[in-house]
């Protein structure tokens, strides 16, 4: 068995057990490989043990191993710039950073100009942490959501967030604001939160999403 065969399986065995932990359904789950700064040949070698989505970071980088992997689809999770949407739209089939409303008009236009449609996710900040990771305060979700309405072009999946890590009660928090606009919305939103560190304690919390990097493929130089 492969090295990162054995890391899957490992990860998958933590999803598993932490859903036993407080009743819920791994199948309800998602593993979501992140794929930034590790190589074409291992992405290649997650395909076949059945990943079809990585997460990237970067446009340039993602945009350069979508080409050379035609077959798999890409993810972006790492902030936005205007400039970039054009080719980020086109190597990228969601969009995970949107988080303010001058990118979303853009992305509006460009996928309206090229004729094509990307799954969104909202990444919250619910910390004043905006300036480093990117992310939507509370007080502009509304007008984001009113900006995606009903866009068929930009199908909203859900709410994507990075909390800050030595915040235990962040993860619940996040949880309750799904549900809040779960309610108002009438419509379900997936929420993706948790990384190799703390995926057990985002999976109870209710994430339906984990963004696993280094303990699927190793520290990253
Ligand atoms: C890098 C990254 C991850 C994965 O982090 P690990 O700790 O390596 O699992 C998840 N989400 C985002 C937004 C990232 O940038």
């Amino acid at each position: 068995m492969s090295e990162l065969q054995q890391r899957v399986l490992e990860v998958q065995a933590r999803i598993r057990r932490a859903c036993e932990s407080c009743h819920r359904d791994p199948g309800s789950v998602e593993l979501l490989p992140i794929s930034k700064r590790h190589s074409i040949p291992t992405i290649q070698e997650a395909s076949t043990l059945g990943f079809h989505l990585f997460g990237e970071n970067y446009v340039q980088e993602g945009a350069a191993k979508a080409e050379s992997l035609p077959d798999l689809c890409f993810a972006l999770i790492g902030p936005l710039q205007r400039n970039k949407a054009k080719p980020a739209l086109l190597h990228f089939q969601e969009i995970m950073t949107v988080d303010r409303p001058s990118l979303v008009q853009r992305l509006q236009q460009l996928t309206t100009e090229l004729d094509l449609v990307r799954g969104v996710w909202i990444q919250v900040d619910l910390w004043g942490e905006a300036t480093k990771m990117g992310g939507c305060p509370e007080s502009g979700i509304q007008e984001l959501l009113d900006l995606l309405g009903e866009d068929p072009r930009l199908p909203l999946r859900g709410f994507m967030a990075i909390p800050p890590p030595e915040n235990p009660s962040a993860f619940g928090a996040l949880a309750r604001f799904r549900e809040t606009w779960q309610q108002r919305l009438g419509h379900r939103l997936r929420l993706s939160m948790g990384m190799s560190e703390d995926l057990e304690s985002a999976i109870c919390a209710g994430s339906d999403q984990v963004r696993i990097g280094t303990a699927l493929f190793g520290t990253r130089d």
